[in-house]
């Protein structure tokens, strides 16, 4: 709690926004169960006071009219009734087991696990995995990253980001950080880059966005064609020597070939394929051929369109082929709170019934609904939903709920009854994230990297449980530990962590059930010995294993004393992130340690990736949209007052409150659609009614959705009202990236007919 001395009040409590994976830190006023007044948090150390518009009004998310306070169970007409916890748990545990004796514990998909800055839940979720053997997952970032990461495991093993608090160029490709955020404290940085006339800002989107207004240089592409784009940038590097050599040599193998398939490349066809004057393209390769420093930053637009991994493989063989690594203003390999992604670089891991690649451990979001839809012996009985609206947010909603409804057993835990909620045969009401303990770790900042462990600043609505309780309860109904004695870890842990983590160490050994349900065991044995409550407790190990990681990096930033070895950093660390409410700085980081983090064999980078190489070879020129759909529509647009499904009251937005389809008055026009008329867009997934709005920043032949609209939300009269358009009730499973399966959600063929058609 901290003193606000102009207004002499002391209610002042720290939190952080949980509507990017900035987690900006905020401080919050508390007025009965109301979130009064909220403002940036100084005192954070990545933020340092910033916020953007959306957190002004987080009460609506808190106080949502949808809210439950109670277990429900659908009955066999299709609506709910309240029961209490214990009948839930039991049944529930009772029908996990019925399908795990029957079909195997790998029947049993989980979807979820939280959101930004919504973490634990998803940690003691991976319990109940555990004991029910279930291996199968996946989570929105299926829906966008894994393409990238997949790329990174064959070149480098690791996850980089740009430093673009120093670089000479930033690039920001499909990426609006005006409105999408994703650097801490966006919109100084992105005004102090455009000020500085020694710096560069180059944004290649197809529409003006908001950066792109600051930015020197904007390649505005048609849409879809980031690869033509990236391979033409690509090659007038390589085409006209603007190379360097003396770090390709020192530290990558491949160069040769790819110096060759890049040669190939009609670079200035490519650019006019695009719809970009090939002289500007060539500029841009040359500014950032020229630069002493380059970070890169892709994001949905370019991760949700058509040859999206071959996208995220030249938009890094841009940076390696101008050696912009590992030194200040470039690139680097930060470190991690929990890694974002596994690092292997095989594929061994593939889905059950259709042979998807699993990337970073999850299944690609597009083939769920088939690999339930099926008679094949493998498919998924049951999921468990953990912080998630699959039913809204995955392709071809339609079919996720005939999915959903084919299942054995649905179980969702969640705030609100949500969308997938009311597909489900159970719903745990949670408590939210400003009534418990949680914590931020999509952090990915280099060189200092910071972590914010928050304490709620609300007791949990009544009837609702934190996930932790939830789960811990559902693991002791399914019996996983019956037998099992935790008394001498709970004693161990009151006598002190050395000893803690010795008998855990020792009970593990000796009964390899407890491995499997770990965070649970935490949270019953540690949990009761910390000073603030059990919820937290995973963290301990978690932070055990970031120490472990980079240890020197961890050390640098004032965790442990010196000589500490890699455990006494983490129990340093974990008493750090115990005790620092507004967040701490858990590494500094030197840039050579991101050497270190390539973890190939040889420890150099492997530029060839046959499978993209190919890719890349096969690009044409004459891929067009399909017949009767001129448009390219980008369902799912981040703007001011878009946040997901997390906030589902429609009031929390104070502009765009419909969520309308932006289209270019050129496009409008021809059809006689005025600005503020009704339409309806038409794709091959289905159509929608649309409210429309001119804008003169969407490129012709473009349109946009918002994000995180159609949810159907209690109004003041306790009925279902929808507001704006759903954007999955539009897009199709089957419009997927061919390695990574993620979705081509910027870029649904479509057109717009007016209404009523
Ligand atoms: S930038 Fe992101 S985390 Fe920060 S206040 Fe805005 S939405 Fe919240």
């Amino acid at each position: 709690m901290t003193t606000d001395t102009a207004a002499g009040t002391t209610n002042w409590q720290p939190t952080a926004c949980i509507l990017c994976e900035c987690n900006c830190g905020l401080e919050v006023e508390v007025a009965g169960r109301r979130l009064a007044r909220i403002r940036g948090d100084k005192a954070h150390p990545a933020s340092a006071g910033y916020t953007c518009e959306k957190p002004l009004r987080l009460d609506h998310y808190q106080n949502a009219p949808d809210r439950l306070t109670s277990p429900m169970r659908r009955r066999a007409d299709g609506t709910f009734e309240a029961v209490d916890w214990d009948t839930a748990l039991s049944e529930i545990a009772a029908r996990l087991l019925a399908v795990r004796d029957a079909h195997g514990g790998p029947s049993i998909f989980f979807y979820g696990g939280g959101g930004q800055g919504n973490h634990l839940g998803g940690v003691y979720m991976r319990s109940l995995m555990g004991a029910l053997g279930a291996r199968y997952r996946s989570n929105a970032l299926a829906q966008e990253k894994t393409g990238e990461f997949w790329v990174d495991a064959r070149l480098y093993r690791g996850h980089t980001r740009g430093d673009f608090e120093h670089a000479e160029v930033s690039v920001f490709i499909g990426k609006n950080p005006w409105m999408s955020h994703g650097i801490p404290r966006a919109r100084p940085m992105l005004r102090e880059i455009a000020r500085d006339p020694n710096r560069t800002m180059i944004v290649i989107d197809p529409r003006r966005t908001e950066t792109a207004e600051l930015a020197e240089h904007h390649l505005a592409l048609r849409p879809g064609t980031d690869a033509w784009c990236l391979a033409a940038l690509c090659a007038v590097i390589v085409q006209e020597d603007l190379m360097n050599h003396q770090f390709l040599a020192e530290h990558a193998n491949g160069t040769d070939e790819v110096i060759t398939a890049l040669r190939a490349i009609p670079a200035d066809a490519y650019a006019a394929h695009c719809g970009l004057d090939p002289s500007d393209v060539r500029t841009v390769a040359r500014r950032i051929a020229a630069a002493g420093s380059v970070s890169i930053f892709e994001d949905l637009g370019m991760q949700q369109a058509p040859h999206s991994t071959l996208s995220s493989y030249l938009d890094k063989l841009l940076w390696l082929l101008v050696g912009s690594f590992g030194t200040p203003g470039g690139m680097g390999m930060h470190t991690d709170i929990v890694p974002l992604a596994r690092t292997e670089h095989e594929d061994r891991d593939f889905s059950p019934v259709l042979g998807a690649r699993i990337i970073a451990g999850l299944v690609p979001s597009n083939v769920i609904a088939e690999e339930i839809l099926t008679e094949h012996p493998d498919r998924y009985r049951a999921m468990v939903i953990q912080s998630a609206n699959p039913a809204h947010s995955l392709a071809d909603t339609p079919s996720f709920r005939r999915a959903l409804a084919a299942l054995d057993l649905v179980v969702t835990v969640d705030v609100a009854m949500t969308e997938t909620a009311r597909l489900s045969h159970y719903v745990l009401p949670a408590a939210t994230q400003f009534e418990k303990w949680e914590c931020t770790w999509f952090n990915f900042e280099f060189p200092h990297n910071t972590f914010h462990l928050r304490a709620p600043v609300l007791e949990p609505l009544e009837g609702t449980l934190v996930e932790a309780e939830i789960y811990a309860r559902l693991v002791d109904n399914l019996g996983t530990l019956d037998g099992v004695d935790l008394t001498p870890l709970a004693e161990a842990a009151a006598a002190g962590r050395a000893e803690f983590a010795a008998a855990v160490e020792a009970a593990i050994a000796a009964e390899p059930r407890i491995a499997a349900v770990l965070p649970i065991v935490l949270y019953r044995t540690l949990g009761p010995a910390l000073p603030d409550g059990p919820v937290p407790a995973a963290l301990w190990s978690i932070a055990r294993r970031a120490a472990a990681a980079a240890p020197d990096a961890v050390r640098r930033a004032g965790h442990g004393q010196p000589g500490d070895d890699a455990a006494a950093i983490g129990e340093a660390l974990f008493d750090a992130m115990l005790a620092g409410r507004h967040g701490i700085t858990f590494s500094v980081d030197d840039h050579a340690d991101v050497w270190s983090r390539v973890t190939t064999p040889d420890g150099r980078i492997n530029l060839v990736i046959p499978e993209l190489l190919e890719e890349l070879a096969g690009l044409r020129t004459d891929e067009g949209l399909p017949d009767g759909f001129p448009l390219v529509l980008a369902a799912g647009e981040r703007r001011a007052f878009t946040a997901n499904t997390i906030i589902r009251n429609p009031d929390w937005r104070r502009r765009d409150t419909g969520g309308a389809l932006r289209v270019h008055p050129k496009d409008a026009a021809p059809l006689g659609i005025g600005d503020g008329d009704r339409a309806t867009l038409i794709t091959a997934g289905g159509q929608a009614e649309v409210l429309i709005a001119h804008d003169e920043t969407m490129p012709v032949g473009a349109i946009a959705l918002p994000n995180g609209l159609g949810l159907d939300v209690l109004d003041a009269d306790g009925k279902l009202h929808r507001t704006g358009v759903a954007p999955n009730e539009l897009t199709r499973a089957e419009d997927r990236d061919p390695i990574a399966g993620t979705p081509w959600h910027k870029h649904v063929p479509a057109r717009l007919e007016p209404f009523p058609a």
